[in-house]
């Protein structure tokens, strides 16, 4: 065995402990995905940015030509256990998220893709990536920083939307989809401009490659 091999090894077991969440991206949609936008109260502000990232996805998809678009917006305003979205995020966190270990009080709230809008200092997470039809968003509390910060909430509704979608991570920092391992985190979306931050080439042609122009949701 070469020198040159055995170099690599620590690199490689490095890679490997890194980047389990992104393992689990590039898992395409076969339905038309319905998104419950679920909130803690009926007058929670964030439910507006997570409308208005819905809309920036299905606007960069049609520029695109690609022939799939996220579903109907519902608003719904209901209890969800803060203990089981802590759960949820550090299950994401480790890469281990499985429909199966799923806390079920998460898989049994509505919509294809959950969005839910948490009270409390969670990581915001997306997954599992694996089944077909559902796929839950979580986002943490935006009453303290960063996401109390301008502009953040929107993009990083839309950056855990891109997972949910079968994007991974880049380590671009002026990037939407920029994270974890690289040293990008929701505080660098902060700006007085209303904006959200873009997609690289090759994202744009890794959401063509999921979802072409011929794209069209499975019947049964
Ligand atoms: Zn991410």
């Amino acid at each position: 065995m070469s020198s040159r091999f055995l170099r690599y090894i620590p690199l490689a077991s490095f890679l490997a402990l890194s980047l389990p969440a992104c393992a689990q991206y590039h898992s395409a949609w076969t339905v038309t995905p319905s998104v419950s936008v679920i909130s803690q109260r009926a007058d929670d502000p964030r439910i507006a940015d997570a409308e208005e990232a819905v809309h920036f996805w299905n606007r960069t998809l049609e520029a695109l030509g690609s022939g799939f678009r996220l579903g109907p917006v519902t608003r719904v305003v209901q209890p969800v256990s803060q203990s089981a979205l802590h759960e949820f995020s550090g299950l994401v966190l480790a890469g281990r998220a499985r429909p199966d270990n799923t806390p079920r009080e998460l898989l049994q709230l509505p919509g294809n893709i959950s969005l839910v809008l948490g009270d409390s200092a969670f990581i915001s997470a997306a997954g599992p990536f694996v089944g077909q039809n559902k796929r839950l968003v979580l986002i943490r509390t935006a009453t303290v920083p960063p996401l109390s910060l301008p502009n953040v909430t929107r993009n990083l509704i839309a950056h855990e939307l891109g997972h949910a979608l079968g994007l991974g991570h880049n380590s671009d920092h002026k990037a939407l989809m920029c994270g974890r391992p690289a040293e990008c985190r929701p505080a660098l979306f902060q700006s007085e401009e209303p904006r959200f931050f873009p997609l690289l080439p090759a994202e744009t042609d890794a959401l063509l490659g999921l979802y072409p122009a011929s794209w069209k949701p499975l019947t049964r």
